[in-house]
């Protein structure tokens, strides 16, 4: 890994990209893209307003319906999405450091976090374009009857900042695979990286519209996205208050369809016969990984009370030990929080757990060490005696904040980690493993880790239970979002 710090970073154009042109927004809007670390504005990205939007839709519908992408052969569409992965791949400093300039994570957790799996997604993607088959049907009677499984369409791909190269790739990836064009509308906090995967995929020889890039704020430009009759799919990761908004688009527009991947408040479950180093060290960074910015953190520790006080001792010895700091240092553990904004949610949900009567066990303040006291950084801040009314158990903070709560039998802590709106994904630290099968049974989540944390593969699926979402991404079954099935009947004549 290169020393960041020496690194130019090489920013993108900024333009939109509609239909293989970079262009202007119409209306010549921007939006300032802020340095979590310093506080500098360094870069204007264009903002798409809603003629943009209209342009970009009509491109997509080209490419879709009658431009080369919907006349190319699916081996040739499966070399593309690959060469797009390869190139990512070799330029994944270049991207890793734009991401933690514009997002304030470590460079190191931009490769490995964010930039590197983004590529293998592609890479896994590109596996899919002349494996993704229809069937044909033992129907009663005389005919010849198959099912065709077909592009869903014109997709929006609306993103959110913490993993912005990832998360675009795990849309990008199924949709271009079976054969969709994209509309990609990163976060107003981080779209360079976005706009730096569009001319990546230009470079490679994707053809004109079938990945737009459309950087903006969620009103107008998602919005304009949500509410357009062109758009068939919207594939979107976000806060669940979004989500309730493009529902409600979908509703009053044309039913597009969506999947969602939402929030959590991800339980961690240990046992009293779990192995606690390896516990600790797992919810150490299960919250204050990517600065506790993390749709799966590990924002809840559920331990049992024999183990409670040994637990809490190593956790916070190793909390208060943390680096934070300059993201681009090598020896950096924990960066800048994305946004001013982001920080002040912080700030109030740590004021609010110290009023409804949780222990401060550490943090709960900002960093503004020497020149930390630019950027929005925040220290390691562990809750203990959380009860599971408060808000700190029951809101997604999207920061470094762990909640500890205390059970002693195996009933109370299910309940507990069923407690809340949200399902993403759990975990369960413990020796007996028949125990742990049948606990993952009982846990209301998409995704459930058994001695083991922020597991990702792209043969698994990814995605939540309850208010956590619709749908999946990664593996085979986010091929399922991204196409539409069409039954074929042929009478056939007496031979
Ligand atoms: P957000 O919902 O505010 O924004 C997400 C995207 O939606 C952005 O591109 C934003 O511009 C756009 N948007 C906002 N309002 C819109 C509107 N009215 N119409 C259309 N688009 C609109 O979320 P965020 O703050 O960027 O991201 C944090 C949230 O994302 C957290 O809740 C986190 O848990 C969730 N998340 C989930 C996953 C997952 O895989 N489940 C992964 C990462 C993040």
């Amino acid at each position: 890994m290169s020393d960041a710090r020496s690194m130019a970073p090489r920013l993108p154009e900024p333009k939109l990209l509609i239909d293989g042109e970079s262009v202007a927004p119409a209306d010549g809007g921007t939006v300032p893209v802020t340095n979590p670390a310093t506080g500098e504005i360094f870069f204007q990205a264009p903002a798409a307003g809603p003629a943009d939007v209209d342009k970009a839709v009509h491109a997509a519908r080209r490419a879709f319906e009658s431009g080369p992408w919907s006349r190319m052969n699916p081996s040739a569409r499966a070399k593309l999405i690959r060469k797009l992965a390869d190139a990512l791949w070799e330029r994944r400093e270049e991207f890793a450091l734009v991401a933690s300039l514009e997002n304030g994570k470590t460079f190191r957790e931009a490769i490995r976090g964010d930039v590197a799996p983004g590529s293998a997604t592609l890479a896994y993607a590109s596996e899919w374009p002349n494996k993704v088959t229809g069937e044909v049907l033992p129907v009663d009677g005389n005919f010849h009857t198959y099912v065709l499984r077909e592009p869903v369409g014109v997709v929006a791909a609306i993103v959110p900042w913490n993993y912005a190269t990832c998360l675009a790739c795990w849309k990008l990836g199924p949709a271009l695979a079976t054969g969709c064009a994209v509309i990609l509308k990163p976060s107003e906090l981080t779209p360079l990286t976005a706009m730096k995967l569009g001319e990546l995929a230009r470079e490679v020889g994707f053809p004109p519209g079938v990945l737009n890039v459309l950087p903006g704020y969620g009103a107008p430009t998602g919005e304009a996205l949500a509410r357009h009759a062109g758009v068939d799919k919207i594939a979107f990761t976000g806060s669940v208050r979004t989500a309730r908004r493009l529902l409600h688009a979908s509703a009053d527009t044309n039913l597009k369809k969506l999947t969602l991947e939402l929030g959590g408040k991800s339980p961690q479950v240990i046992f009293p016969d779990a192995d606690l180093a390896r516990a600790v060290e797992a919810c150490f960074w299960g919250i204050f990984g990517n600065k506790g910015e993390v749709c799966n953190a590990g924002s809840r520790v559920l331990v049992h009370g024999k183990s409670h006080d040994a637990f809490v001792e190593k956790l916070v010895a190793r909390a208060r030990q943390m680096v934070v700091g300059d993201p681009l240092d090598a020896r950096t553990e924990m960066g800048a929080q994305v946004s001013q904004h982001q920080l002040e949610t912080i700030l109030r949900y740590v004021e609010s757990g110290k009023s409804e009567g949780a222990t401060l066990a550490c943090g709960g303040e900002r960093d503004r060490e020497g020149a930390k006291a630019k950027g929005n950084f925040f220290k390691p801040t562990v809750f203990t005696d959380v009860q599971p009314h408060m808000r700190i158990a029951q809101e997604e903070i999207f920061g470094p904040v762990l909640s500890v709560m205390r059970f002693d039998d195996e009933a109370a802590a299910l309940r507990m980690a069923n407690g809340t709106s949200y399902g993403l994904a759990a975990s369960i630290w413990t020796r007996d493993v028949a125990r742990a099968h049948a606990l993952a049974r009982k846990v209301q989540a998409g995704v459930v880790w058994i001695n083991c944390f922020n597991e990702f593969d792209d043969a698994a699926p990814f995605g939540g239970y309850k208010e956590s979402g619709w749908g999946r991404d990664l593996s085979a079954h986010a091929l399922e979002n991204y196409t539409q099935l069409k039954t074929v009947w042929t009478h056939l004549p007496e031979v």
